[in-house]
């Protein structure tokens, strides 16, 4: 089967438009995905640039040269903005039609407008651009990379490199395929353009899926209140990370903590009030932790810690180090009340590996505490004692010969 050049044409055309109205689509259903809006009216602009160029004869030709391939350039630069904008970056409009313009001023001149093999180079150059300034914004991403953002990144570069290829063989890239009288080059060029773009198209549709599934997995294992992690996410990563110690023969100890009388700030303060201490609370006790503890809010004013590798001495410090910093905090900088918190704390050592039995023994422990007057530490039972941190407030942890709860 033979396949000539103007119905490769179309063709690349054709499927180009189609793609970039089906991101157009997907952001009707997913309106936060901007890039979409981005990357579908820059392809179905490049794509009515790239008729005009193609159609140069039937239009006449100060339209199809400087029209369509300014249009085209443009193309490339709507494109840019929806790299940037996925990035979180402001699309910068203005600059992204510096091309187009460029293109345009340059086309006045005799010297370019007259050389076909001139204005190839000079279209080329101006593409590399914007084909190495999308490359540079997927590249630096804070967040990992996933397939899809290195197949973009991939295939951009593929493109920088053909445009680069096209400068030496500018003479054989006649744009004018309706001529019919093309090298094998300008064949090869427009199935690499079918290609690139269509590819293209998937992987912005993919990324954006991507983010979007990352955003509501977010939203799932996130206490939208504190920040920190809910519970979902706490037995998620718990048994993972349990079953990971286990497995090495690492320790690990579980406070269970509770804020309390957390109803009578409420009550005296206002409801708003008492989201703001939640918040502070556990804003403070994350930055008294490691990046390896897990800390979790199970409930309304009750809170969980996992600390991988620590024995009952460096679980009862930690306890009473975020015990001693919640005194700290007032629910309004003019409020006389002290507020306190109680902790249970359990390890593994003598509770075992369950994820259950370890928070049933710290629950034990923390009631405990409430039971012994709150704004304690409590051990469960068989803890070894441990050293008492150095706080400047007299400590509050629980007398090591009496624990509290059995496993
Ligand atoms: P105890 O020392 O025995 O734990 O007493 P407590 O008052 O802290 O415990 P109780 O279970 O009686 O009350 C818990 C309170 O926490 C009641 C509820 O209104 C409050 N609470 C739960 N979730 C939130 C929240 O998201 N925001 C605010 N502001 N309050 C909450
Ligand atoms: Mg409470
Ligand atoms: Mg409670």
């Amino acid at each position: 089967m033979r396949i000539d050049l103007p119905t490769l044409y179309a063709l690349a055309l054709l499927t180009s438009t189609v793609n970039g109205l089906m991101l157009l689509f997907s952001w009707l259903q997913n309106r936060i995905a901007m890039t979409l809006v981005w990357w579908g009216s820059g392809i179905l602009v490049l794509v009515f640039g790239a008729g005009l160029v193609a159609f140069r004869g039937i239009v006449p030709a100060s339209i199809s040269v400087v029209f369509g391939s300014g249009l085209w350039l443009a193309g490339y630069g709507l494109m840019w903005c929806g790299a940037r904008v996925f990035e979180g970056r402001k699309p910068l409009l203005a600059w992204s039609m510096a091309g187009p313009l460029a293109w345009a001023v340059l086309c006045q001149s005799e010297a370019v407008y007259g050389s076909q093999e001139l204005r190839v180079r000079i279209f080329s150059v101006i593409a590399l651009v914007y084909t190495l300034l999308i490359v540079r914004e997927y590249w630096r991403a804070a967040e990992p990379r996933p397939a899809s953002r290195w197949l973009a990144i991939t295939l951009m570069l593929a493109q920088a490199a053909i445009s680069v290829l096209r400068i030496p063989f500018a003479a054989r890239f006649d744009p004018a395929v309706m001529s019919g009288d093309a090298s094998i080059l300008l064949p090869l060029w427009v199935t690499w353009l079918l290609l690139h773009t269509n590819c293209m198209a998937f992987l912005v549709m993919a990324m954006a899926k991507e983010r979007l599934e990352l955003q509501v997995r977010k939203i799932a294992l996130v206490d939208p209140l504190t920040g920190i992690a809910n519970r979902r996410a706490f037995f998620e990563h718990g048994e993972r990370i349990l079953a990971r110690l286990r497995a090495e023969g690492r320790p690990a100890a579980l406070l269970m903590i509770d804020l309390d009388l957390f109803k009578s700030i409420n009550d005296t303060y206002g409801h708003e009030t008492g989201d703001h201490v939640l918040h502070d609370f556990c804003a403070g006790t994350a930055g008294l932790l490691r990046p390896t503890d897990l800390f979790a809010r199970t409930g309304g004013e009750e809170f969980v810690c996992l600390l991988p590798d620590a024995d009952t001495a460096a679980a009862m410090e930690a306890a009473e180090r975020i015990r001693a910093r919640f005194a700290t905090l007032k629910p309004l900088p003019d409020a006389t009340d002290a507020m306190t918190v109680s902790i249970g704390v359990a390890t593994t050592r003598s509770c075992g590996y369950q994820l259950d039995t370890l928070m049933g023994a710290a629950d034990r422990a923390l009631y405990a505490a409430k039971n012994a007057g709150r704004n304690r530490v409590e051990r469960a039972v068989d803890e070894q004692p441990g050293p008492l941190p150095a706080v400047g407030a007299p400590s509050m942890v629980a007398d090591a010969q009496a624990p509290v709860a059995v496993c």
